[in-house]
């Protein structure tokens, strides 16, 4: 797994060292300069941090389950009351821990 790290975090590491330096040699020194170089010049990927909610059954509605992380729920139909609770929130993407299949049976005996 791919792991990413903000430049900027890395470019205010390199800067508090080169701050002190008169305790870096300056091959260090140069080092240091050319990596901050090179990773201001690399292009930058679109990611954003991942989410981890995870599916809460009830609310208002016995049947509905909603994302603990923005409240968007899910739910079936009257005439097909079973649904999903994907992987994702379709909502705000977040990742669910308890992914499954809503299975709502219905009592035709009265
Ligand atoms: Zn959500």
């Amino acid at each position: 797994m791919e792991k990413y790290i903000k430049a900027e975090t890395i470019c205010n590491f390199i800067d508090g060292c080169l701050a002190h330096e008169d305790k870096i040699t300056d091959i260090e020194k140069e080092t240091l300069c050319a990596i901050k170089s090179f990773i201001e010049r690399t292009p930058s990927a679109d990611v954003k941090p991942v989410e981890h909610a995870e599916w809460i059954e009830g609310g208002l509605t016995f049947d509905k389950e909603t994302c603990s992380h923005c409240g968007k729920s899910v739910s079936g139909t009257y005439s097909s009351p079973s649904f999903d609770c994907p992987k994702y929130c379709p909502e705000c993407g977040a990742t669910m821990k308890n992914p499954h299949y809503h299975s709502v049976e219905i009592d035709y005996d009265y």
